[in-house]
């Protein structure tokens, strides 16, 4: 991995990088596959040893503000830095970073009330606690989450939820689960004001984990399927105003598509690093792969992609980052950059041959992870409508699209 500092970017964001490409390309790309290798002594040590180097060169949670022993890096530094761990998928983790509870760890610093920091969010950060977020549901769409059927009902100072929830990422292990749960049925209430969070201890009588769904063959990702039936949590549990469930799925979702985004770019690098490295060793039918010029189009092609790909998150980051409306920006980066990943990972793989599909090295899961995210977070139809909408607004009203921003 070799990271020059970026001519444009301040000191300390070149810094960063620099600091982190140094634990990932030194200590954790060499060390993957004892990773892998959980109840081994060796592994623990190791995992000890790297959450330590990280802890001790100030790169430990760069998503948490400092008052939660966060770096408190802010939104851009961020995204560059996603870049660079995206290059081995244990980096996030190592540095403190576990979906979904980073997300939700986010949503409760945004929205939650002291004592629900107290209760959730302190233990959330120590890793004392696990958590999960159940949104999406078996029956209903959830690329239309306004559809959501899981439903809250006050009775006296409770709430009573009832649904079914599938696809929440890490509820095996979850304490408590965020719960977007329908709290307004009325035709009067704006359709994105109907929904609520609710924190929901994972151990309430009525909480049925029912299963993990398998994805992609595996069980382990904990994608489990819930059934709530008659849950009672305290009113007190409701993250934020009653009827802002919608819009904290958007915050969470929002620079989360960003740092997916620069998270995609960074595996691309990589498989296109092993891409590069593979043609100038193989020697198939009287030459090096590099001499053949399919090989050479996967290349050229593959780097034409990362950089586009890349160019337009940065542009969409630096928007956010303004305080402008990025809606239209992300919704194209989140159909274009997964897509790319989906292809520049494509042609590592057929440039390895059987390797490349084999759990030996790492490209088949980012094969995995990039098909995935083209319907996750909002498939490509989705995204491919709100462009259109946007920019037919602008229109409509007698404008011209800005090209300036
Ligand atoms: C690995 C993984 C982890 C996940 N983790 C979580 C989690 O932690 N918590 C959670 O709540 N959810 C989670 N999800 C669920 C994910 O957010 C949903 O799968 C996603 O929102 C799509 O919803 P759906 O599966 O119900 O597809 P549907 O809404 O049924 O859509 C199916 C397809 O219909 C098409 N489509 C949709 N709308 C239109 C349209 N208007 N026009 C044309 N075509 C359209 C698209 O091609 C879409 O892919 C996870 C999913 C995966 C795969």
């Amino acid at each position: 991995m070799q990271i020059s500092p970026i001519p444009t970017l301040d000191n300390e964001t070149n810094q960063i990088r620099a600091m982190t490409a140094e634990i990932v390309a030194n200590h954790i790309i060499p060390n993957e596959h004892q990773l892998t290798r959980f109840g081994e002594p060796e592994t623990t040590k190791l995992w000890a040893e790297l959450f330590n180097r990280v802890k001790k060169s100030g790169l430990w949670a760069p998503h948490l503000p400092e008052e939660y022993g966060g770096m408190g890096i802010g939104f851009l530094k961020l995204a560059y830095m996603n870049e660079i761990l995206a290059w081995s998928p244990f980096s996030n983790p190592i540095f403190g970073i576990m979906a979904p509870n980073s997300g939700n760890q986010k949503i409760l610093i945004k929205y939650g009330t002291p004592e629900q920091k107290k209760r959730w969010l302190e233990p959330l950060i120590a890793g004392t606690m696990q958590s999960c977020f159940a949104m999406t549901e078996p029956d209903q769409p959830g690329s239309d989450p306004r559809s959501i059927q899981t439903k809250a009902v006050r009775d006296g100072d409770e709430w009573v939820i009832s649904g079914h929830k599938w696809m929440a990422s890490n509820a095996k292990r979850a304490d408590f689960a965020i719960v977007m749960c329908r709290t307004e049925d009325a035709s009067d209430v704006d359709v994105n004001g109907r929904m609520t969070q609710i924190i929901v201890p994972t151990d309430s009588p009525g909480f049925n984990y029912v299963r993990s769904v398998p994805i992609w063959g595996h069980a382990n990702g904990h994608h489990g399927e819930i059934i709530l039936d008659g849950v009672r949590v305290p009113l007190e549990n409701a993250l934020g105003e009653q009827g802002s469930g919608h819009q904290a799925a958007q915050d969470r979702l929002g620079a989360g598509r960003v740092y997916h985004c620069m998270n995609c770019v960074g595996q691309m690098w990589r498989a296109f690093d092993m891409m590069v490295k593979r043609s100038m060793e193989r020697e198939v039918h009287g030459g090096l792969l590099e001499t053949k010029q399919f090989i050479q189009g996967f290349i050229a092609e593959s780097y034409i992609d990362i950089q586009s790909a890349r160019l337009m998150t940065i542009r969409c980051a630096e928007i956010m980052e303004q305080g402008l409306d990025a809606r239209t920006d992300i919704s194209a980066i989140k159909i274009a950059v997964p897509a790319a990943m989906h292809r520049v990972v494509d042609r590592a793989i057929q440039v390895h041959g059987a390797l490349g599909v084999s759990s030996e090295i790492p490209l088949e899961g980012m094969y995995r992870g990039a098909r995935t995210l083209r319907l996750a977070d909002g498939p490509d139809e989705v995204h491919k409508i709100l462009i259109a909408k946007n920019v037919l607004k602008v229109y409509r009203n007698g404008e011209s699209w800005d090209f300036g921003l």
